[in-house]
C-alpha cells in the first residue's frame, strides 16, 4: 500500500501509463497472407476486393447499404454534400468533437448550436432542436457522444415534420446497440469512423450508411472525384476512397469485435459500480434499451462534493499515470472559428464541458485496471480535504 497519492509524493498507482486509448490490432501473422495477395495483385485501392467485401459485411451488420471512406471526416463531408447541404443552417450540438461542426462550415452551411440533455447522457436535446429551427434550417446533424446513441426516433420525427434532413455523426458509435441491433440505418444517413482511436479500427477509415438510393449514388460518385462513369464527372467530388490494406484490417477486426464489445460493457459496469460510491462523481448513463460501445466513460466532477475541480482531478490523475481527457471541452461554440455565434446560450453544454472527464475504456480492458481507476478517484477524494488549498498545477 502506498503512503499517499502521487500528487503528494507517493508512487504512481499505475507503474506503466494507462493511456487514453489502447488500440488492439490483428497479429502480423494474421495479415501476412492477405497482404501478399494485395501486393501481388497490384490492386491496392480503387474499390478492390477487400473494400467490396468489407462494404458487404458492413451493410449486413448495420442493416442498410454502406460505403467505406478513407476516414470518418471525409464520410461526414460527403454525407452533407450528398444530402444536398450547400448553405442554410444546420442544427448541431456544440458538445462534440470539432470535426462535426467543421464539416458544416466546409459544406458552406452555418452551424446553429443546440444544447444537450440534462440527464447524464450528453445527447442533443430534441426540444432545443425544435426551438432552433428557422426557415433557413436545412438539416439536423446530431451526434452520438462517446458512442451513446442520441434520440433517433424523436429527431427523425422532427425531420419528417419539418421536411429537413436528419443526419448523424455516429463516428464514435460503431457497435452501439439499440433494441438488440447495431445502429446504422437511422435518419437520412449516418456516418462512422474507424480511426485508430475508435473501438473498431482500420487505422484510418470511415463509412456512410443510408437507406436513400439518391444519397448513396451521389456519395459513391463524390468519393471518386465526382465520377459517375468513365469520363463522366457529374459532381464536384474528392478522393474519399479506402485503401485495400485498411479494408483488410477492418475485415480482421470482425471476429473479435463482439467479445471486445462485451469487455467494454463489462468494464464500464465495473467502473460505474466503484465510481458511483464516491461523492461528487456523476457517471455517464445510457438510455434504457441501449448498449453504447462506450468509446470513453464520461464522468462529471462536482467540485463541491468531490473536493477538487475537474482540472485538478485531471492533473492529479496524470501524476498517477492515468491519462484522461477533457472531451468535449471546450465546447465548439467556445472555439475560435465559432465565437460570436448567435446561439451561444447553452447552459447544460457549458456546465458539463467545464466539469467533464473522459476515462479510458479498452477492447482488452482488465478488471484490475478498472479497480485501479476507481482507487485513484477514491484516494484523491479522500485526500482532497488535505490538499484543497494546493493546486496540482503548481506542484
Ligand atoms: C472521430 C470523430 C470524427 C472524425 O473521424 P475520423 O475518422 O478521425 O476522421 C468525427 N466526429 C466525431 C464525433 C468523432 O468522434
Amino acid at each position: 500500500m502506498r503512503e499517499t497519492i502521487a500528487w503528494l509524493g507517493g508512487e504512481p498507482l499505475f507503474a506503466t501509463p494507462l493511456r487514453i486509448v489502447r488500440p488492439a490490432f490483428p497479429a502480423v501473422e494474421d495479415l501476412v497472407s492477405d497482404l501478399e495477395t494485395i501486393l501481388d495483385s497490384g490492386r491496392v485501392t480503387n474499390n478492390g476486393p477487400f473494400v467490396v467485401e468489407f462494404e458487404r459485411w458492413l451493410s449486413e451488420y448495420l442493416g442498410a447499404d454502406t460505403l467505406v471512406f478513407c476516414n470518418g471526416q471525409t464520410a461526414l463531408l460527403t454525407m452533407l454534400k450528398a444530402s444536398g447541404i450547400e448553405g442554410g443552417e444546420v442544427i448541431v450540438p456544440a458538445f462534440t468533437f470539432p470535426a462535426t461542426v467543421h464539416a458544416i462550415r466546409w459544406s458552406g452551411a452555418a452551424p446553429v448550436f443546440a444544447d444537450i440533455l440534462d440527464d447524464g447522457t450528453f445527447r442533443i436535446n430534441p426540444d432545443d432542436v425544435r426551438r432552433k429551427i428557422t426557415d433557413k434550417t436545412v438539416a439536423i446533424l446530431a451526434v452520438d457522444p462517446y458512442g451513446i446513441a442520441c434520440d433517433y426516433a424523436d429527431l427523425d420525427e422532427i425531420g419528417r415534420d419539418r421536411r429537413i434532413r436528419v443526419l448523424y455523426d455516429s463516428a464514435a458509435a460503431f457497435g452501439t446497440r439499440l433494441g438488440g441491433r447495431a445502429v446504422g440505418a437511422f435518419g437520412d444517413a449516418q456516418i462512422f469512423s474507424f480511426h485508430a482511436t475508435k473501438a473498431f479500427s482500420c487505422m484510418e477509415g470511415g463509412a456512410l450508411c443510408s437507406r436513400d438510393p439518391t444519397i448513396l449514388r451521389r456519395a459513391r460518385a463524390l468519393r471518386n472525384f465526382g465520377q459517375v462513369a468513365e469520363g463522366d464527372f457529374s459532381e464536384v467530388g474528392l478522393n474519399g476512397k479506402m485503401m485495400e490494406v485498411s479494408a483488410l484490417i477492418g475485415l480482421k477486426q470482425r471476429s473479435g469485435f463482439e467479445s471486445s464489445r462485451t469487455v467494454r460493457l463489462r468494464s464500464v459496469a465495473r467502473l460505474r459500480e466503484g465510481l458511483e460510491t464516491i461523492p461528487g462523481i456523476l457517471v455517464g448513463k445510457a438510455p434504457r434499451g441501449q448498449e453504447p460501445i462506450w468509446l470513453y466513460l464520461p464522468v462529471v466532477i462536482d467540485e463541491e462534493a468531490f473536493g477538487l475541480d475537474r482540472d485538478d482531478v485531471a492533473a492529479a490523475l496524470q501524476k498517477e499515470n492515468l491519462h484522461v481527457r477533457k472531451y468535449y471541452s471546450p465546447p465548439c461554440h467556445r472555439l475560435a472559428p465559432y465565437l460570436g455565434h448567435r446561439d451561444d446560450l447553452l447552459p447544460v453544454t457549458d456546465y458539463v464541458a467545464s466539469r467533464i472527464l473522459a476515462l479510458p475504456v479498452y477492447n482488452d480492458m482488465k478488471d484490475y485496471e478498472c479497480d485501479l481507476i476507481v482507487q485513484a478517484f477514491a484516494e484523491l477524494h479522500a485526500a482532497s480535504a488535505k490538499i484543497s488549498r494546493l493546486s496540482s498545477r503548481d506542484v
